[in-house]
């Protein structure tokens, strides 16, 4: 047995296994597109595949690692290792046992928890959270998902906590994704931005986006798309962001008022592409509703980057 890990991402488009030491340093990784037909078991199959390439890579054999951490979409059950209603993944809309499969495929112990959650872990042990007893992760990608460190632990509650995309920003607002009204994440989520942006298209409002998403071969928009919108800046996508900005700043803001976490970390597909950019825009954002507004919490990009999830999951291999 060596103190070699593997860790997994489980994501939309892609997954992504490392294999590091105890203390997250990188041996091997390897990546994969997530099967886009089929069912559970075939995305099984492929993050089996993904994770021997890393191992490969790392010169070990998956059987001798001391585990195996994934981080699931969808809701992950930690103590069964069922993961249910991992909606973004095909035919996963019932339960399927993930940890199990996993265990009996690769010959050594799987844990499974909440991706957003791990990749939060990830920054608050080895990444920007690193100097901090508490922090606020807050993923921005397609949708806006959520983490929270207190006292030096995972802040978990019943097992749904940091569900801060689904903080209501304003009563009876834009409908939500998870189909409630002024949530969050129905103004700053990348799937409700480019809903909102389609019917503004269909309403004649010019804007260049849907252009450059053909042109860049996409049929969504990807954060490149709204990346190269802004940079032509396209008034629409100028518009849109500024707004997710807004509510951003004021979904956050009322969590550190209730919180009083030390730091802030922004990740996720937006939040990494944007993070650093958008910083003090989205700081003056918060401070307009902050409470105590001389004792602001510091404000960071996760640093993990791509491999921010899968070296997060591996955390869940206990050392
Ligand atoms: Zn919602």
């Amino acid at each position: 047995m060596t103190d070699l890990r593997g860790g997994i991402d489980l994501g939309g488009t892609k997954i992504q296994t490392v294999v590091v030491d105890s203390g997250g340093n990188l041996h091997g990784k390897a990546r994969q597109p997530t099967p886009t037909s089929g069912g559970p078991a075939d995305v099984a199959d492929a993050m089996e595949d993904a994770l021997r390439e890393a191992a490969s890579a790392a010169g070990a054999k998956p059987e001798r690692l001391a585990g195996i951490g994934v981080g699931s979409p969808g809701d992950a059950d930690g103590k069964t290792g069922v993961v249910s209603g991992a909606r973004n993944l095909p035919g996963w809309d019932g339960s399927f046992p993930l940890g199990e499969t996993l265990s009996k495929a690769l010959g050594t112990k799987v844990r499974i928890g909440n991706d957003v959650q791990v990749a939060v872990e990830g920054e608050y042990r080895l990444g920007a959270g690193k100097p901090y007893d508490s922090l606020l992760g807050v993923w921005w990608g397609t949708g806006v998902g959520g983490g929270i460190v207190l006292g030096g632990e995972p802040w978990l509650g019943r097992g749904a906590a940091g569900e801060i995309g689904h903080t209501v920003v304003k009563r009876n607002g834009a409908r939500c994704p998870c189909g409630r009204r002024g949530c969050l994440e129905a103004y700053a989520g990348r799937a409700a931005m480019e809903a909102r942006a389609r019917r503004d298209l269909a309403k004649g409002v010019a804007t260049d986006l849907f252009e450059i998403m053909e042109k860049r071969g996409k049929d969504r928009l990807t954060s490149s798309v709204w990346e190269h919108a802004m940079r032509e800046e396209d008034p629409l996508t100028e518009s849109l962001l500024r707004r997710a900005l807004r509510y951003l700043g004021t979904g956050i803001a009322s969590a550190v008022n209730l919180l009083d976490v030390e730091a802030v970390v922004i990740g996720g597909g937006l939040g990494s592409r944007f993070g650093d950019r958008f910083m003090d825009h989205l700081t003056k954002e918060m401070h307009k509703h902050l409470f105590v507004d001389d004792n602001p919490p510091r404000m960071h990009v996760a640093e993990l980057g791509d491999l921010g999830g899968a070296v997060g999951a591996s955390l869940l291999v206990a050392s």
